[in-house]
């Protein structure tokens, strides 16, 4: 379990199943999101996430047909993006966490688009394109 929220708190969530791994995107599309040189994000079932408060500060992106980014109106923190067709699973930003995280990166995808100034240290799987 754990609880998570924006910048601005008007977003509260919580997330009620663990999470085992997280997974690095450094697409381009996602370092333009974050603003940063990489996602990290965890897979959850959409059943386990519970909106405690916010609902009205919810906007979405789509910077492909598929796959809408959720963000948040007043502060712009990413919050998770999910696939249209995939409405079960949400992929959360593990950034907007509030307790610390006993997770483990599970991989690295979109290698080949890595910022150039940053160094992937770690042993995790790395992929040229995405899971899925
Ligand atoms: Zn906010
Ligand atoms: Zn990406």
């Amino acid at each position: 379990m754990y609880t998570a929220s924006c910048l601005c708190g008007g977003i509260q969530l919580k997330i009620n199943t663990e999470i085992p791994e997280v997974f690095v995107c450094h697409c381009g599309q996602c370092q333009k999101a974050q603003g940063s040189a990489f996602v990290a994000i965890a897979p959850i079932e959409t059943k386990y996430l519970e909106i405690l408060q916010g609902h009205t500060l919810f906007s979405e992106y789509f910077a492909t047909e598929n796959k809408k980014r959720v963000f948040c109106k007043a502060c712009g923190s990413p919050l998770f993006s999910a696939r249209l067709d995939l409405p079960e699973v949400i992929r959360l930003r593990v950034g907007i966490i509030n307790e610390p995280l006993s997770a483990h990166i599970a991989s690295h995808a979109f290698i080949d688009y890595k910022a150039a100034w940053f160094e992937i240290l770690d042993e995790a799987k790395k992929f040229h394109e995405g899971l899925n």
